[in-house]
């Protein structure tokens, strides 16, 4: 059997930007047409395209939950100061700190870590107290600056 042979039966591969059958000689690796360029020398990369349309709505919806993540941030450490670490639900919804928009939530020994950017609120059982802590588990540098 010829090596050069044993791809032959898989389905021709398109381009994932716009559909065009890829050259059958190309790269194995290839996902794209290759670049080429118009008459008037202007470049068509669907490679480059095809990024930039996936990229964007992902880019602006994580950089607008690192905004909120960043602002929810802010309040806490406002309410720390303000109040300290010891805080009542009142005081949360005060301060629009929505335990419900932590980045993740955890159940142990009865009590429920709502973890934010930089701190954990810690709900005390039959209470409404909270108590706030800093950790660095997401940024992990060591420093609650
Ligand atoms: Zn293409």
């Amino acid at each position: 059997m010829d090596a050069a042979n044993q791809f032959v039966y898989l389905p021709e591969k398109t381009c994932r930007y716009c559909g065009t059958p890829l050259p059958g000689n190309s790269t194995a690796r290839r996902d794209f047409c290759p670049i080429t360029y118009d008459q008037n020398g202007k470049p068509r990369d669907c490679k480059s395209a095809y990024h930039r349309e996936k990229g964007k709505p992902d880019r602006d919806m994580l950089a607008s939950i690192t905004a909120n993540h960043k602002a929810i941030c802010s309040r806490i450490e406002y309410l720390i100061n303000t109040i300290g670490q010891e805080v009542t639900t009142k005081d949360l919804d005060t301060y629009e700190i929505n335990l419900i928009e932590c980045i993740e939530a955890k159940k142990l020994n009865g009590q429920t870590y709502w973890y934010f950017i930089k701190h954990v609120i810690v709900n005390q059982p039959f209470s409404n107290l909270h108590k706030i802590e800093r950790h660095d588990k997401y940024t992990n540098n060591g420093s609650n600056a």
